[in-house]
């Protein structure tokens, strides 16, 4: 018997909307994508942060939710653009005044993460919905009403040539019969979700803002051996532990890096009423030695002060899901604090999880369309009730890495600890 065809909506084409689309592509469902933004291979469409992308780390919890896509070239497309890290890098200066580095091995099998730009990672996503005659993509289209009783949903549509000269756009609305919620941590399915479901919501903002910095790569790069490009290792994810703060830099293919620097409001707020700049070269002295001979001091004051100031938020919620109407899955389920390096390989990991639920429960309807609503709604009930407490663990481990990160790791005792663990 033919299946019959299910309209999938998926709002939000980051990372895990456009993986969600895929697995969704797959099932022979009809998907489409609605994204508030252009596309993001389009030069002229504005990065999320409105900076130059970033970098992240992903790791096997998101690679792995990729390999089960069912998209044989995926891997390899991906894997074309990461550069593996095998430890972290501390660096520091001795109580004699001279600089170190102290390399940390992740994994004592040598195993990596990898470092990535998001938008990459993002675009190659992109390319391989592109190949699939099931999807359809609506840009510039912000979700800004939904009915999951009536599953119908309506969207502000930015597009030049329909503008309204009134209010520049129109709005419009659609039907469907399941829609993911992939729109990110200030999601708008969750808002509206909210009104259906009787959702435990907790949003925490930490005292704590970032900020991104470039080291450049080196400049005499051009004949010389793929490695030398970088100006520091490019297999580490390098670390400057300030104990209240800390400065951290990712590679990137270039040979550039990007840094960021994670210090609490306070500190920023200092920073930020010194007009000259003078100030910023000479607290990433006193607390990053070795920063400025990576970054020229004048590059510093510049990024940052061109470069936004962005809170960080942690967000924790449940259920996530509406009758068999709604999900929603990655940083719209679960915004986490990027400390523990994460955030997006869970949200991998959920469109993983989910499919692998649904798919157990459509083998149970025999391709009886009228079961099909009523198992997937059953089969959402399993999805929050597994993934929720998972999420929320990731939350936490999330917090608490913080404190590991700008602090922990200078400590003997953590030596001491790290030592006998591998002993
Ligand atoms: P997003 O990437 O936020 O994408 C949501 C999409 O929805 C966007 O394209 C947005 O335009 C669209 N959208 C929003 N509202 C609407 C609407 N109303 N209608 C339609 N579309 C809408 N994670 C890791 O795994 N490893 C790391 O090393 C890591 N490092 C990080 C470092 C920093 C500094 C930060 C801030 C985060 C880091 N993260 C990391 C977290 C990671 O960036 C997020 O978890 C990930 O981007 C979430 O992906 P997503 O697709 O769920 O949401």
């Amino acid at each position: 018997m033919e299946e019959r065809k299910q309209k999938v909506v998926v709002i939000g084409a980051g990372p895990v909307g456009s993986l969600a689309a895929l697995y969704a592509a797959n099932r022979g469902h009809d998907v489409e994508i609605y994204e508030l933004r252009g596309d993001l291979r389009d030069p002229s469409t504005t990065p999320l942060n409105f900076t130059r992308s970033i970098n992240l780390a992903l790791s096997e919890r998101g690679l792995n939710a990729m390999r089960h896509a069912n998209q044989p070239r995926l891997i390899d497309y991906v894997m074309g653009v990461t550069i593996p890290m095998r430890g972290r890098m501390i660096h520091g200066k001795r109580p004699d005044g001279k600089l170190y580095e102290e390399a940390q091995d992740y994994d004592i099998h040598g195993r990596s993460i990898l470092a990535i730009d998001r938008g990459d990672l993002n675009k190659r996503l992109l390319d391989m919905l592109e190949e699939m005659p099931n999807v359809t993509f609506f840009f510039n289209h912000k979700l800004t009403g939904a009915d999951f009783k009536r599953n119908k949903a309506w969207f502000e549509v930015k597009d030049e040539s329909t503008y309204n000269l009134r209010d520049r756009s129109r709005e419009i609305e659609i039907d469907f019969d399941f829609m993911i919620g992939a729109d990110g941590a200030h999601s708008a399915v969750r808002y509206h979700l909210m009104k259906f479901a009787r959702m435990d919501y907790q949003q925490q903002y930490i005292d704590t803002l970032w900020c991104e910095f470039q080291i450049a790569p080196k400049a005499d790069s051009s004949s010389s051996s793929a490695k030398s490009k970088f100006r520091i290792s490019p297999n580490h994810l390098h670390i400057w532990p300030g104990k209240e703060f800390m400065f951290i830099a990712i590679p990137s293919e270039d040979g550039s890096f990007t840094c960021t620097l994670f210090a609490p409001a306070a500190i920023y707020e200092q920073l930020e009423a010194d007009t000259t700049g003078t100030s910023i070269p000479q607290f990433f002295d006193k607390y990053f030695p070795g920063v400025t001979s990576l970054i020229a001091p004048a590059d510093l004051v510049s990024q940052f002060q061109s470069n936004p100031h962005l809170p960080l938020i942690s967000i924790k919620c449940k259920p996530y899901h509406f009758s068999s109407s709604v999900v929603i899955v990655g940083d719209a389920a679960h915004a986490m604090v990027p400390f523990y390096g994460q955030g997006m390989n869970a949200g991998l990991e959920d469109v993983r999880i989910l499919f692998d639920i649904l798919d157990k429960h459509d083998r149970m309807t025999n391709d009886d369309s009228s079961l099909e609503a009523s198992q997937r709604e059953i089969a959402l009930a399993e999805y929050s009730a597994v993934r929720v407490p998972d999420a929320h663990a990731i939350n936490d481990l999330a917090l608490q890495n913080y404190i590991e990160m700008r602090s922990s790791v200078l400590s003997p005792v953590y030596r001491w600890r790290k030592a006998l663990e591998e002993w």
